[in-house]
């Protein structure tokens, strides 16, 4: 059955065939790792685990790498402001290494519980200086590059196609726009392949042109042509790289190259909080410990994930996770029942689910029809041992553990609704300045074993 994605590059929908043999060589760009990641950078890694699972089940092997960005990645994304390490590091009194060290085991345990699985290659950016160095003389040599006193740009007046993925505009964008002021570069959209380092900064390499450290933009192209070749499958990301990062990738290594890099491009969109964007400022730029916190599972958010399509805008609130709480939980009960059932069906009923599942999938991986799917597979009112054998094979795409539903059924889920219900009872009670009943109530959660703990972000729980 024929595999169709979405390639931003073309704004179609193509046929996948990889470019060599039976492998899918694909590259995510990872997360910058000087914080938590946020549940909306999880989305997006839930989207490149759903494709690495789809290719697979099409018969393709992947040789799929994600970068860890550990260096170079700017408080602004167009080269501006403090490198995002060392920011942190010296707000937490370490050094960027032991932050990048800390912040890349907790994303692995982060992604481990969502059932995200690791790409086979994970380059850290700080062990490719050579690389990039190598990649940037490059581009200098064919004269793409130029020196300033702060480090080399990569002129974009010399490269045609600049913008061609967002099909921007640039000059009318740049007219309008508030551009930092930098006389030495060609063009306001120039950006930094390399930056000459000030004595202070902690992070820095000999290069051809002195001490410095890699723009960002560079450590993606070299990863990338390093580990999948000069030309791969595809390469995915959120949608807020389309106008910068990837649209620099596109141009260091099309103009290294002289061809291409990437056949297709594929982008996730955003995750918004309350219907809004996720700022520490309003407090809600929750963590996979915020939701664990406040008695959710991992495994909830990845099944609240599945919903939307990867291409679709996704609104994240408390109600919602609630929801896909129980309907997990319900999921589950449904799966245990084709698996202690006996009936027989026919052959056909399976093949007919099994077709209607791969075509959803196929097609630019359609998860929430998939998922529509699956739930017609849960409620046929026959139960049997093949309709559970071809819920588990959905499952090596939605990844929500099927295989020891037991587990997963009523009990922890539960236990989740059933002290949300209550806190919401005692928020009630506190509104209307009836302490006894809160009091009583708080006393039946710690019966229950959970601890309150008021915030300013509302009330969490945990088990004592
Ligand atoms: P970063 O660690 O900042 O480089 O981001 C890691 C990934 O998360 C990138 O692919 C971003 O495009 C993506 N991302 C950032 N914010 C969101 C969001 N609100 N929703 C979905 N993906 C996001
Ligand atoms: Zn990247």
């Amino acid at each position: 059955m024929e595999l169709k994605l979405y390639n931003t590059l073309t704004r179609k929908k193509e046929e996948f065939k990889p470019l060599e043999g039976n492998e899918a060589r694909i590259y995510s760009c990872g997360p910058t790792v000087y914080n938590y990641a946020h549940i909306g950078n999880l989305r997006t890694y839930v989207f490149m685990d759903v494709l690495r699972r789809v290719l697979k089940y099409n018969g393709y092997t992947t040789r799929h790498a994600m970068n860890i960005t550990d260096v170079g990645h700017l408080v602004s994304d167009a080269d501006q402001g403090e490198d995002k390490m060392m920011k942190t590091a010296k707000e937490q009194k370490k050094t960027p290494w032991e932050i990048a060290a800390y912040y890349t085991e907790v994303f692995f345990n982060d992604i481990a519980a969502l059932n995200i699985e690791k790409p086979e290659i994970v380059p850290k950016a700080t062990e490719h200086i050579k690389e990039m160095i190598e990649f940037v003389q490059g581009l200098i040599e064919k004269g793409y590059g130029y020196e300033t006193s702060d480090g080399i740009y990569f002129d974009i007046g010399k490269f045609e196609d600049y913008g061609k993925l967002s099909r921007i505009d640039l000059e009318a964008q740049m007219a309008g726009a508030r551009v930092e002021v930098n006389e030495e570069k060609r063009h306001p959209a120039d950006f930094a392949i390399w930056k000459k380092a000030p004595k202070e900064h902690i992070m820095q390499w000999p290069s051809p042109w002195g001490m410095g450290y890699p723009g960002w933009h560079i450590e993606c192209s070299a990863m990338g042509r390093k580990y999948l070749g000069d030309v791969f499958d595809i390469h995915t990301g959120g949608v807020d790289h389309i106008p910068v990062h990837h649209e620099n990738e596109i141009a260091q290594s099309e103009a290294l190259l002289g061809k291409p890099a990437v056949k297709t491009w594929m982008h996730g969109e955003f995750l918004l909080v309350d219907n809004g964007k996720m700022s520490k400022s309003l407090g809600n730029t929750y963590t996979i410990e915020d939701l664990k916190k406040k008695g959710f599972e991992p495994l909830v958010f990845r099944y609240f994930c599945l919903n939307a399509h990867y291409r679709n805008k996704l609104n994240f609130t408390w109600d919602g996770l609630q929801s896909a709480q129980v309907s997990l939980s319900r999921l589950m009960e449904g799966v245990l029942a084709h698996k202690n059932g006996s009936d027989q069906v026919e052959d056909e009923v399976v093949s007919g689910f099994r077709k209607e599942f791969q075509e959803a999938i196929n097609d630019d991986l359609n998860i929430p029809k998939a998922l529509g799917i699956v739930w017609n597979i849960v409620r046929y009112p026959k139960k049997s041992k093949q309709l559970f054998e071809l819920l588990l094979e959905t499952d090596s795409i939605l990844g929500l553990g099927m295989a020891d539903a037991e587990s997963k059924k009523a009990d922890e889920t539960d236990v989740g609704s059933e002290v949300e219900g209550l806190i919401e009872k005692r928020q009630q009670a506190r509104k209307e300045k009836n302490w006894k009943e809160a009091d009583n109530i708080r006393d039946q959660l710690k019966e229950m074993g959970i601890i309150l703990e008021d915030t300013p972000q509302g009330v969490r729980w945990k088990k004592a």
